[in-house]
């Protein structure tokens, strides 16, 4: 029954000048989320965004499952509602109501015997010869004419059924729910980053949150080949094809690190290993990132989650890039980590185990405290290191997932 989608949005964010690119952006990305919808047509009505068909016939059930699961990820959408769109007259609002509301009232008598109901109307063009009130007691009527007086109150705090109904001058509407969206800002409002992901569950987790900032992600997987198996690359191509289904698709660069891991294997001191990788992979993606035109890197470091992730590590690995390094889940706790991996679908995905680059040549106890002076003293025996990282930046796969 239902022949439209209405979206809302926060305005605090839309404000001022920009508001019109934030627009346009949630309009591409919900006609991106929702392609495999035949003749939609997306548009922004006085600081709402519709969703219809373009012939304006009704959306079929399996149509409004997918537009109900897609609109979760359109960031930038507070609510939504599946609506009955009409002509902007008292007998299209009725027949609209009469139709639609039993299922509704039906649904609750499932639990109750007697059901409440409200019906709370908004009417923007003040030239409609019924005001607010007179609307709501036209359409009470109409939806209470199918069930026994006994059985229904009429609640205007708690009803167990609202009928929400909105008159404008062009066409007036009808709906019963609302949908939480993710909220956040359109994705692609903002610069793209460049997000190092690995196969782990922090970095996924990390490309959703700043996704839901308004910026898109082109990724960056370091893997060890011969030393780590093809298993890790699927893996984070899996997870790098799963973050696209929230954003128009960017691309996974591949890069193997195993020829400078075997340089700091054979010259630096063990247990400094972990922080010389990870200035190396920064280095790397400082690089990849300048070359695409991103200004910022994102990682999911969260503080004291291992070794690496210390305040000395961290600083000592942080200084290693010229560069904005995002991260978004610097004060997460794992658990609250892994929820949101669960609720975005990364998690299924993450947990499969598969060796990771930066365990290769691991030392069994790395140092949680390496200041940058030491780990300069390390590079320093490092041979032609600078040259190498060319080399492994000319050796990068590009992946479209
Ligand atoms: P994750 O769960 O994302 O793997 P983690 O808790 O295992 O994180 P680390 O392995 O220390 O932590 O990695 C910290 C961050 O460094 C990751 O979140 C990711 O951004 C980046 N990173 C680690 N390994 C790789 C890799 N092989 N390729 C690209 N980035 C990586
Ligand atoms: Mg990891």
């Amino acid at each position: 029954m239902y022949n439209a989608i209405i979206c809302r949005y926060h305005e605090i964010a839309i404000k001022g000048n920009n508001r019109n690119m934030f627009e346009t952006r949630m309009i591409e990305n919900i006609y991106h989320l929702l392609r495999c919808i035949d003749s939609i047509r997306v548009s922004k009505v006085r600081g709402r965004i519709w969703i219809e068909h373009k012939d304006r016939s009704r959306f079929s059930s399996e149509e409004l499952e997918v537009i109900k699961s897609q609109l979760q990820k359109a960031f930038g959408l507070e609510s939504f509602s599946p609506v009955i769109m009409t002509e902007p007259a008292l007998e299209a609002l009725q027949e609209a109501v009469s139709k639609s509301c039993r299922q509704y009232f039906d649904k609750a008598f499932e639990s109750r015997q007697v059901v409440s109901f409200r019906i709370r109307a908004k009417r923007s063009d003040k030239k409609f010869p019924l005001d607010s009130k007179q609307i709501e007691i036209e359409l009470a009527k109409v939806a209470g004419s199918n069930y026994d007086y006994d059985s229904l109150n009429i609640d205007l705090e708690n009803a167990d059924v609202t009928v929400w109904c909105e008159l404008r001058q062009e066409f007036a509407f009808v709906y019963y729910e609302t949908i939480r969206g993710p909220g956040g800002l359109p994705v692609g409002s903002n610069s793209p980053v460049l997000a190092l992901l690995s196969g782990g569950i922090d970095s996924p987790v990390a490309c959703y949150e700043i996704m839901k900032r308004g910026c898109r992600c082109d990724f960056l997987t370091f893997h060890s080949s011969p030393y780590t198996p093809q298993d890790t690359v699927d893996k984070v191509k899996t997870i790098a094809g799963h973050l696209n289904s929230f954003q128009l698709p960017r691309r996974l660069f591949i890069c193997n690190l195993a020829p400078m891991q075997k340089l700091i294997r054979d010259n630096c001191t063990p247990r400094f290993r972990t922080v010389l990788y990870r200035r190396m992979m920064f280095r790397i993606a400082e690089r990849v990132a300048r070359r695409h035109k991103r200004f910022a890197l994102l990682t999911g470091e969260s503080v004291g989650q291992v070794a690496s992730q210390t305040i000395v590590n961290m600083a000592t690995i942080d200084n290693a890039a010229n560069m904005l390094v995002l991260r978004p889940l610097v004060g997460t706790d794992k658990n609250d980590a892994v929820a949101l991996a669960r609720r975005i679908g990364t998690y299924q995905l993450s947990k499969q185990q598969v060796p990771d680059s930066c365990t290769v040549f691991a030392p069994p106890s790395p140092a949680t405290s390496a200041p940058l002076f030491k780990i300069e003293e390390e590079e320093a025996k490092l041979p032609e290191w600078e040259k190498l990282i060319e080399e492994i930046i000319d050796s990068i796969e590009v992946c479209e997932c």
